[in-house]
């Protein structure tokens, strides 16, 4: 298909999704993608990544599909093994992929269905150790389908738009957010990851180091219901008695801000692996 025939079938489609295009978001890009596919020094592949983000934006929510209990998989990579060279080799990118991403699926997989017959044989005695696994081998998961698709051997390079404006805000300038995410990636101790995370809260952009990315969470995920175990939570009262704190505790839980957080933490979804 030539690039006249092209962007005939996306005139096409995009005449297809008109009710879609109601939804504010979809009509901006459509728009857009009607402006870039008029400008002759635009690109299909450029035509193509705006056309797929759209489609991603009108599959229904519950078309989505979720991964079940056990069932995270290997991304594909979205480029070839030899793709990032001469900044990453080819022999780094596969075994980096192949062999240390897929232990961390497999040990992610391994580590819910061990929590799962817990939960069927209310047996929680290797509770700690099954957690430590889904930290370990989730947060590994979860950070690396972010690495592998944040690198390109023909992406782009800076940031523009609302991703600038929010590093501009957070950091002051993009050099700025560049050397500090820099320095905190060189003096990680040890293993771990620099992070560049959104804080909903703060309505800002933050830079953060995971040390050991098992200290314990899962680092892709959003908190919606938490108990506070910290001494000063219920040592004045139970003293060490923590567990009857903890059973005591279920009488005052209010499950409105819970359900609230999860309404708004659904907005949010990334690829299913
Ligand atoms: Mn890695």
């Amino acid at each position: 298909m030539n690039k006249e025939e092209y962007r005939m079938q996306l005139k096409d489609w995009l005449s297809s999704i008109q009710g879609a295009v109601q939804d504010e978001n979809i009509r901006q890009k459509a728009e857009h993608l009607s402006f870039i596919m008029n400008d002759e020094h635009s690109s299909e592949e450029e035509w193509y990544e705006l056309a797929e983000s759209i489609a991603e934006d009108i599959i229904p929510q519950d078309a989505m599909r979720d991964v079940a209990v056990g069932g995270h998989q290997l991304p594909p990579l979205p480029y070839r093994y030899d793709a990032l060279e001469p900044f990453i080799s080819k022999e780094i990118m596969y075994l980096h992929h192949q062999k240390h991403h897929q232990s961390y699926v497999d040990g992610l997989n391994q580590a819910e269905l061990a929590l799962k017959r817990a939960r069927r044989t209310n047996d929680f005695k290797m509770i700690k150790h099954w957690e430590r696994e889904l930290a370990f081998n989730g947060a590994g998961h979860y950070l690396h389908c972010i690495f592998w698709f944040s690198m390109s051997p023909s992406g782009k390079q800076k940031p523009t738009g609302q991703m600038l404006r929010l590093i501009e805000q957070s950091f002051e300038s993009y050099d700025a957010f560049k050397s500090q995410f820099s320095a905190a990636a060189k003096q990680v101790e040890g293993v771990g990851w620099a992070i560049l995370v959104w804080a909903p809260r703060s309505q800002r952009l933050e830079i953060l180091q995971a040390e050991r990315h098992q200290f314990l969470s899962q680092w892709d995920v959003i908190p919606l219901l938490t108990l506070d175990v910290w001494e000063h939570a219920y040592y004045l009262q139970y003293l060490n008695e923590k567990a009857t704190y903890v059973d005591r505790w279920w009488n005052v839980v209010d499950w409105r801000e819970p359900e609230a957080r999860l309404k708004q933490a659904q907005q949010v979804k990334w690829a299913p692996f």
